[in-house]
């Protein structure tokens, strides 16, 4: 690791050398200083201590307790990651730099293309994006740029009702209107469905692989060919790309337009809405209408090249989330090919001992087998006026962050559960044991105390429609 750390920093930026002792004090200019006082609290060292370790122990996350938040991916984040982007070989970097100043990151994004070129099958990637969704605004934006040089009419994106909620809403916003399609039980397409919606204006459809029952789409290569025959295209929402990478690669599949979240396959805290990363991935036909710049290799220097007069253009400044590309970068370098496709099959794993435990007591609406997550119907097991959002709030009374819950909304009562990789067999026996003990004893012999829940967590529970509705934002 040291020598990829060296690696990593030495070209980036020449000022600096690694510094493996990150936190010497960073140099601030005379004129910058402040000139008065702060006027902080005046108090010992102590209290002040336990300020901070009491806040931080209000604060839920991976390194207390287990996240099985489905689709969202919450694996552990491998500490040498943040070690690297706090190097101040990459952070003291100002993006006004000259280019020939900053070969070394220039690098690591050309680098990260190729690589996630490598994983997805697609030629080609931006990465400015700064999410998920943001990565499915520029891909839509792609495709009716791309369309519109060639001078078609096509207003229509297909979306499956098991899609995450993003991308219908990305899609009205790139200007298209969106046609819903009714999903098989299993959240499957249904092709004699897709056939009937599937008229030339229809510019593409948006599908995830598996989809968010956590089933692979058998038939995705005929889908494929149908969308292709129609002459639309297909777009992939790789968010969670951890159930098939190293295993199968989208562009092999048909698809034409991608996003992956780096915030959640290839690690980097997040949750709350960021920080994030959401590269757009394309075949080659597509590449003009990337946005500008595009980092280029010419001879042996890295260049930005702004001369792309299809563009969208940008959507982002700078580069966009460096510090995420960065570790997004050490991760897929520590773990190499076999490492990543490791990853896949234990979160697959993972997943499918989670279910094995689950489904001769609780409905499953996708069958026996998952990906990377499953879905549980809570339905048929609910009783004492007790609703899954009740359950959801006893687990955090055990220390456990809840699983995602009512969604896919293709699902009554549904708890969708994510286990990944990095989980160890003790911690998912621990939790399984707990949400059956709510799920079949608590729920008949202690209901008030599912109802009442949370009651060991710093704040009790909440009203949610008047936190919805008058949310306080500060105090
Ligand atoms: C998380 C997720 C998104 C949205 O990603 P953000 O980074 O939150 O914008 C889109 N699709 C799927 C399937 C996801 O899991």
């Amino acid at each position: 690791m040291e020598k990829l750390l060296n690696e990593l920093s030495s070209k980036c930026n020449s000022a600096y050398k690694l510094n493996c002792d990150t936190e010497t004090d960073i140099e601030i200019p005379e004129n910058l200083k402040r000139k008065s006082d702060l006027g902080l609290p005046n108090i010992s060292e102590i209290d002040l201590l336990r300020h901070f370790t009491n806040l931080s122990r209000k604060n839920y996350s991976l390194s207390t307790c287990f996240y099985p938040l489905g689709s969202c991916t919450m694996k552990h984040n491998p500490l040498i990651n943040e070690r690297i982007a706090k190097n101040r070989a990459f952070n003291l970097i100002h993006p006004y730099q000259p280019t020939e100043t900053m070969q070394g990151i220039l690098k690591i994004i050309y680098n990260l293309e190729r690589d996630l070129c490598e994983i997805s099958g697609m030629n080609c990637f931006s990465l400015q994006q700064a999410a998920g969704a943001h990565g499915e605004f520029t891909g839509l934006l792609v495709i009716a740029k791309y369309f519109k040089s060639i001078g078609q009419k096509r207003i229509h994106i297909i979306v499956p009702d098991s899609a995450h909620g993003t991308n219908s809403a990305s899609a009205v916003m790139a200007g298209f209107n969106v046609i819903p399609l009714k999903s098989n039980p299993d959240g499957s397409i249904s092709i004699l469905k897709l056939k009937k919606i599937l008229t030339p204006d229809v510019a593409g459809i948006m599908l995830t692989v598996p989809n968010t029952l956590g089933v692979f789409e058998k038939n995705i290569l005929e889908i494929s060919k149908i969308v292709h025959k129609n002459g639309s295209l297909l777009y992939y929402d790789g968010a969670n790309l951890n159930a098939i990478m190293g295993i199968v690669k989208p562009g092999d599949m048909g698809f034409d337009v991608m996003h992956i979240n780096l915030h959640k396959t290839f690690s980097a805290p997040h949750g709350g809405g960021g920080p994030g990363s959401g590269p757009v991935g394309v075949k080659t036909f597509l590449e003009p209408f990337l946005p500008v710049p595009r980092i280029k290799k010419k001879k042996s220097k890295f260049v930005l090249d702004y001369e792309k007069h299809n563009s969208i253009g940008r959507v982002k400044a700078f580069f966009g989330n460096f510090p995420i590309i960065l570790k997004a970068y050490v991760y897929i370098k520590s773990l190499g090919a076999k490492g990543l496709k490791n990853a896949s099959e234990q979160a697959v794993l993972n997943a499918n001992y989670m279910l094995s435990k689950f489904k001769n007591k609780i409905t499953v609406p996708a069958g026996d087998k998952c990906m990377h997550e499953f879905v549980l119907s809570l339905k048929s097991l609910l009783k004492n006026n007790i609703k899954t959002v009740d359950i959801a709030k006893r687990l955090l009374d055990y220390g456990y962050y809840s699983p995602t819950i009512y969604f896919p909304l293709i699902v009554e009562e549904a708890v969708m559960i994510e286990p990944t990789e990095t989980e160890s067999k003790k911690t998912l026996d621990l939790f399984i044991n707990i949400f059956n003990n709510i799920l079949f004893e608590e729920m008949s012999k202690k209901p008030h105390k599912i109802k009442e829940a949370p009651v060991n967590t710093p704040l009790k529970r909440l009203n949610e429609i008047e936190a919805a509705r008058k949310p306080v934002l500060k105090w």
